[in-house]
C-alpha cells in the first residue's frame, strides 16, 4: 500500500526515504537536489502552438457568445465543472494520489468517471505525476518545479519534454498501489474513448438535443469549461507556490492561497496540504471554508461510501505550525 507521504511527513525527522530502484542501488535522487540541475529539455511544438490557440478560440467565442447561452446551459456547464473538477480533488488527488481516505468501489468508479469529465491525462499518468512534485517539490525533478517561475510552473512545463531528473525522480516513486487497482486499470485502458466522450462529446450533444442550444454556444461552453478546469488545476502548481502565506512550513514554497481555494473546491491551502499531504481535508479550516472537496467527502462518508478518513490532530498541527511557520500560525484564520 502507498504511504510515501505519510511516513516522509509523520515523524520521519530526516525526511530520508529508503528508495527502490530496479538494480537495487540507491538512486542519485535519493534526496530531493538542492540546486536546479541545469539540462537541456526539448521544445513540445505541438503543445507551443496549440495551448495558445485554444485559449484564444476559447476567449474570443466566450466574449462573443456568452449572451447567447441558454440558462440551461449556464446550469449544465457550471454543474460539470463542479462534477469534473470533483473528479480531480476529490477522486485522483485526495484519493487516489495520497490515500487520505478509503472508497468503497461505487464511489471509486463514480470518481473515476469525473475525472475523465476532465480530460486532463491518465489517471496512473496523473497520480505519478502528483506523487514525483510532492516528493521533490520544487526542485530539478519536480515535473512542475516552481523555483522556475509562474510561466513554467503553470502551463510551460508542458511545453518542453520533461527534465532528466524528473525521469529519474519518478522512477523512485511508489506505484504500486495503482498499478494493482482494477479500477485504474480498466479506466486507463479504455480511457480515451471514455475521456472524449464525457469531457467533449455528451456534455456537448446534450445542450444542442435537450433544450436546442445552438452548436456554437455548446461548443464553446465545452471548450471554456475545459480550459478553465485546466488553468484551475495549474493555478494550484503556479499561484499556490507563489504567492501566499507561509504558517505551516516556512522551509516550503507552497502557500495559502483562498482565490485558489475558491476555483480549485478547496486545493488552494496549499502550504498545509505540502506540511500534510495525507490529511483528506487539505486544509485546517473548518466549516468548509473555500473546500467543497471536504463537504463532498464528509458526505460520502455519511451515505457508506467513503470511510477511514486521515487527520491530524491539531496539536500535530500547532506543533508542526510552531517549529516551522512563518510566524503567521495567529493568521490562520478562525480555525476552530
Ligand atoms: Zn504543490
Ligand atoms: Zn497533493
Amino acid at each position: 500500500m502507498y504511504n510515501s507521504t505519510i511516513t516522509e511527513y509523520e515523524g520521519n525527522k530526516s525526511r530520508k526515504l529508503t528508495l527502490r530502484t530496479e538494480n537495487g542501488k540507491n538512486s542519485i535522487l535519493d534526496q530531493p537536489p538542492k540546486e536546479n540541475i541545469p539540462a537541456v529539455q526539448p521544445l513540445i511544438w505541438r503543445n507551443i502552438i496549440a495551448i495558445p490557440v485554444l485559449h484564444i478560440i476559447t476567449i474570443y467565442l466566450f466574449v462573443t457568445r456568452y449572451n447567447e447561452a441558454k440558462f440551461w446551459t449556464w446550469i449544465f456547464t457550471i454543474s460539470y465543472e463542479i462534477l469534473g473538477g470533483l473528479g480531480i480533488t476529490a477522486g485522483a488527488h485526495r484519493f487516489w494520489a495520497h490515500r487520505s481516505y478509503s472508497a468503497t468501489l461505487p464511489l471509486k468508479i463514480m470518481l473515476t468517471c469525473f475525472y475523465c469529465m476532465v480530460g486532463q491525462t491518465h489517471l496512473t499518468k496523473w497520480i505519478r505525476v502528483h506523487r514525483t512534485h510532492h516528493r521533490y517539490t520544487d526542485t530539478s525533478a519536480d515535473p512542475h518545479n516552481a523555483s522556475r517561475g509562474f510561466f513554467f510552473s503553470h502551463i510551460g512545463w508542458l511545453m518542453v519534454k520533461c527534465h532528466p531528473a524528473v525521469k529519474e525522480g519518478s522512477k523512485n516513486v511508489d506505484m504500486s498501489d495503482i498499478a494493482a487497482d482494477p479500477v485504474i486499470r480498466f479506466f486507463d485502458k479504455y480511457y480515451l474513448p471514455i475521456m472524449f466522450s464525457l469531457c467533449f462529446v455528451l456534455p456537448t450533444l446534450v445542450p444542442v438535443y435537450i433544450w436546442n442550444e445552438t452548436w456554437i454556444v455548446s461548443i464553446g461552453a465545452t471548450i471554456s469549461r475545459y480550459l478553465v478546469t485546466l488553468n484551475a488545476a495549474f493555478a494550484v502548481n503556479s499561484f499556490a507556490h507563489i504567492w501566499g502565506t507561509r504558517p505551516y512550513n516556512r522551509n516550503l514554497k507552497a502557500t495559502q492561497n483562498p482565490t485558489v481555494s475558491f476555483f480549485t473546491f478547496g486545493e488552494g491551502w496549499h502550504n498545509y496540504h505540502h506540511s500534510f499531504p495525507w490529511d483528506y481535508k487539505a486544509a485546517e479550516l473548518s466549516l468548509y471554508r473555500l473546500n467543497l472537496t471536504t463537504a463532498f467527502i464528509d458526505f460520502m462518508a455519511w451515505v457508506g461510501l467513503a470511510y477511514d478518513l486521515k487527520t491530524p490532530s491539531s496539536e500535530m498541527i500547532d506543533k508542526f505550525c510552531a517549529k516551522r511557520g512563518d510566524g503567521m500560525g495567529l493568521l490562520k484564520p478562525n480555525v476552530k
